[in-house]
């Protein structure tokens, strides 16, 4: 007979969000936004932390502004704040992306002349505009600011996006003089340019509202910010089986890992389906407290092999520490800090 209630029982990883460092990595980011206020890019579920982690610490560490990419990811965030605090990056693609966005009271921004039409045409509103000031991704082009389309708009923030923040580069400097450009013809409410990287660039990229996202959520894009971010993500896994290894037997696929002497190992509860992508096998470990337990062989889709010799006591259903320092630890792994948030895998975020 099946419960109609069965209890699941506890499970076998998990991640936690420290919402104490997420609170104060907000603060500390529209701190730095000087007299512009942080928003905060909440897109592709808080990069992997989940959105009812974040947004209502976000929330009530004062932020008023989200931003999402897609309309799929607005009833998630609207159940923690106000609907018209929330951006569509990806803006209004048909008529069905209008009507969902006034059903549900979300504020799209518009990223081009068809997209313009096309709100007008079913009703219009408070939007927001990008403007195209060099990324070449999404956005009207300057030449376009002037056009009847953009006028007919109701436009809460006009804002642009830096292509290269993370470095020191004129181009920075030009798509913030080509915004202020736009902002003279285009009528607005707000101005907003500066992603993570570009609140450190200093107060003439801040406007009145900031965009970080990665450095929310623990990401260092430059160096001065250094000081100010703190790790958000903490990963544990369990280890579901300890065993012995002779001489020359092979661990995992491929048998890319073969012992030299005996040795005991711990089969532990995580893989690349949850975001332990295989660039992080070799090389890497997990810790047990302060023990080092290297990653034997290739990381599997569910689960990764260590070597116990560090720790003889370790056995089944012991926690282990997965380092995701998504700084130091991506780089060294080839991985953008934002693929290691991002590819964070949904039994991971469920965990
Ligand atoms: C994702 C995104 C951000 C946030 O960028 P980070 O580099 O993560 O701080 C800001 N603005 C736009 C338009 C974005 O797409």
């Amino acid at each position: 007979m099946t419960d109609t209630h069965p209890v699941l029982p506890p499970a076998s990883l998990r991640l936690t969000v420290d919402r104490g460092a997420l609170a104060a990595n907000w603060q500390a980011l529209n701190a730095l936004s000087g007299a512009a206020k942080a928003g905060a890019a909440v897109k592709a579920d808080c990069y992997g932390l989940g959105v009812d982690n974040c947004v209502p610490t976000l929330r009530d560490a004062g932020c008023e502004t989200f931003f999402v990419a897609h309309w799929s990811e607005v009833p998630a965030v609207a159940r923690h704040v106000p609907a018209h605090q929330i951006a569509v990056l990806h803006g209004v693609l048909d008529l069905a992306g209008c009507a969902f966005a006034r059903a549900i009271g979300a504020v799209p921004v518009i990223n081009s002349l068809e997209q313009a039409e096309l709100w007008t045409a079913s009703g219009g509103g408070a939007c927001h505009l990008m403007i195209d000031t060099g990324i070449n991704r999404l956005g009207i082009s300057m030449d376009e600011i002037n056009s009847p389309a953009v006028s007919a708009l109701s436009i809460d923030m006009l804002m642009s996006h830096l292509a290269s923040a993370d470095e020191d580069n004129a181009t920075n400097h030009r798509q913030a003089a080509l915004l202020q450009d736009a902002a003279k013809v285009v009528p607005h409410r707000r101005l907003s340019l500066a992603n993570s990287a570009g609140i450190a660039l200093g107060a003439d990229f801040a406007f009145d509202l900031t965009r970080p996202g990665l450095a929310l959520y623990g990401g260092i894009p430059r160096a001065e910010l250094a000081g100010f971010i703190k790790p958000v993500a903490m990963v544990e896994a369990r280890i579901l089986q300890c065993h012995p290894l002779a001489a020359g037997e092979a661990v995992g696929y491929n048998a890319t890992f073969v012992a030299e002497t005996a040795m005991r190992v711990g089969t532990v509860s995580i893989g690349y389906a949850d975001g332990f992508l295989r660039a992080r096998g070799r090389g890497n470990a997990v810790f047990h407290e302060s023990r080092r337990l290297p990653i034997l062989g290739k990381v599997s889709m569910d689960m990764v092999v260590v070597d116990l010799s560090a720790a003889p006591d370790c056995v089944a259903g012991d926690w282990v520490s997965v380092p995701w320092d998504i700084n130091a630890a991506a780089l060294q792994n080839g991985l953008s800090p934002y693929e290691m948030l991002t590819s964070i895998g949904q039994r991971l975020r469920k965990g």
